[in-house]
């Protein structure tokens, strides 16, 4: 998708902090952090959302999931982690390439309810 911001970080048009990087996904930095280590893990192919996604591409994604989490969690000193992805624009959904949330928690007062 030529103009898919998302797309644009994968082929590198666009930069971002990346935390992690196989052939089929990519983790990279939200660039307004919730919480601290904020990240957003993507299958590099164009799905607009979970609705779009085939089983190959979710296995993908998911099979990498627990390690960029836990990675994250020591790197940070989270104490526990939400992971959220938001379908379709009435789901709160901004970027339409499909994205998962890992949100590092830390405590009461960390930002995030
Ligand atoms: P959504 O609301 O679609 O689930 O979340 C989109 C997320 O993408 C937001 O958390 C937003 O901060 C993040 N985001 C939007 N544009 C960029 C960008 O250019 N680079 C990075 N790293 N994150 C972005
Ligand atoms: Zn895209």
């Amino acid at each position: 998708m030529s103009n898919c911001i998302f797309c644009k970080i994968v082929n590198g048009e666009l930069p971002s902090a990346k935390v992690f990087e196989n052939d089929d996904i990519l983790a990279f930095m939200d660039i307004s952090q919730i919480t601290k280590g904020h990240t957003l893990v993507i299958p590099k192919i164009h799905n607009e959302d979970i609705f779009e996604m085939d089983e190959e591409t979710a296995e993908k994604l998911f099979s990498v999931v627990p390690k960029i989490a836990q990675a994250i969690k020591e790197e940070f000193g989270a104490k526990g982690m939400n992971l959220l992805n938001n379908n379709g624009a009435f789901a709160g959904q901004e970027v339409f390439h499909y994205h998962m949330h890992l949100i590092p928690r830390y405590d009461e007062n960390d930002g995030f309810s």
